[in-house]
């Protein structure tokens, strides 16, 4: 869709200029009829960055992605691209370029002519197509396959295709919708560094669509979590897997454990909590969280808490802080680390996860054994909503 000449590859922009937006998008809304598929969403993103939009099913991400790309005009709001208002430029004139989940490559065509078409459509000389094909084909190491057709290639090698089909033009920013759907998980994984490696080397703004939250953890630089057409929270994979701001991004991201309790003190370090669904009193280092009385949820991820074998019932006296007893009804091996599931005394059920580390001698935990559980006090994280 860029017509405009651009710098060979190996001049491209450098990776993510900080706090630069880039792209601008101000309390932009879609509505189809009376639905309101993307609700008021603002949002910053900086130039060289992979930011991905993570969420579930129908939450409008695609929708969101449609209006960068100029397939939806917004029924409010304003998207900018690098300082450029887009609400009057058709999609064939803005600067971006968008790769489909399931690549729409023309099959009847090599990949060398699925990769030059776009140019070919702009009027470019034979030379220099040849030249920046070649060249994008080397980039996603396709460059020995340019006489196949798509049907000749593998699941991997055709998204790679796909790829190169949507950089050859330069794109200043590229729109991935679902890149790597169509892969088993072996070659997603090895083909998520690639798409890395790619994007660090052109220099390419990357916005990703995808509700796979590994995917989204291992690509994006930032994520925005978006529910209901809305994003709830913005940050880095850090910033969400450890402080999520709500309780449904700390439940879709990951795994966790969330308990119900009230505010039983709330001081200079930090707060202490009661938990009926947690039989114990949750002491917390965090600030925040709220008045005495209130109630919050605690959450605590399931390689944050410690699993032990408990003394016997009475033995070692009331239950600390930050401690719980119960016992062990599942476990399943994984291989890398076992997952427990333990039923508290109090009724609720907690899922722990312990690597697999070799201990010589050692008798593993089982089934139906009693357990003590603890876990540090800068571990969970509490949440008023
Ligand atoms: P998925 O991961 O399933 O693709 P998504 O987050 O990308 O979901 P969208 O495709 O953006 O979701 O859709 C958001 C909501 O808007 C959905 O409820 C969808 O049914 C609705 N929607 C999308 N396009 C249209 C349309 N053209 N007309 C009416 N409703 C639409």
């Amino acid at each position: 869709m860029n017509a405009q000449p651009q710098p060979a590859y190996a001049a491209a922009a450098p990776a993510a200029a900080a706090d630069s937006a880039y792209v601008r998008i101000r309390d932009v809304s879609k509505k189809f009829g009376d639905f309101t598929a993307v609700d008021h969403v603002s949002l910053d993103i900086r130039r060289g960055e992979i930011f991905c939009l993570l969420g579930g099913s129908g939450s409008g991400k695609t929708t969101l992605l449609r209006m960068l790309a100029g397939f939806e005009t917004p029924t409010t709001g304003s998207i900018e691209i690098d300082g450029q208002d887009l609400s009057r430029v058709p999609p064939y004139e803005r600067p971006v370029n968008m790769m489909f989940q399931s690549y729409a490559l023309f099959p009847h065509m090599s990949v060398e002519k699925n990769v030059a078409f776009g140019l070919e459509q702009e009027g470019l000389k034979r030379d220099a197509i040849r030249r920046q094909v070649g060249e994008i084909l080397e980039i996603v190491r396709m460059e020995g396959f340019g006489a196949r057709k798509p049907h000749q290639l593998s699941g991997g090698q055709r998204q790679r295709v796909a790829l190169a089909r949507a950089l050859v033009k330069r794109p200043k920013l590229l729109l991935l919708d679902e890149p790597l759907a169509a892969l088993d998980k072996k070659l997603r994984e090895h083909t998520q560094f690639e798409l890395l490696n790619i994007q660090q080397r052109l220099g390419v703004t990357f916005i990703v669509v995808t509700h796979d939250q590994e995917e989204a953890m291992t690509l994006g630089t930032r994520l925005g979590v978006m529910n209901q057409g809305r994003i709830v929270q913005v940050g880095t994979p850090a910033d969400i897997y450890e402080s999520p701001a709500t309780r449904f991004v700390a439940d879709f991201i990951g795994s966790v454990n969330m308990f119900e309790g009230q505010v039983y003190e709330n001081g200079a370090d930090g707060l202490c909590i009661r938990s009926a669904d947690l039989g114990c009193t949750v002491r917390v280092e965090r600030a925040g969280g709220g008045a005495r009385g209130a109630t919050v949820w605690t959450a605590i991820r399931p390689e944050k808490i410690q699993i032990a074998r408990a003394a016997p019932d009475g033995a070692d006296g009331a239950p600390a802080e930050n401690q719980a007893r119960g016992t062990v009804k599942e476990i399943a091996y994984m291989g890398d680390m076992s997952i427990y599931l333990v039923r508290l005394d109090s009724g609720s059920m907690v899922r722990v996860t312990l690597p697999n580390v070799m201990r010589g001698g050692e008798r593993p935990i089982g089934r139906e054994e009693r357990v003590s559980l603890t876990w540090h006090g800068s571990s969970p994280v509490v949440l008023s909503e």
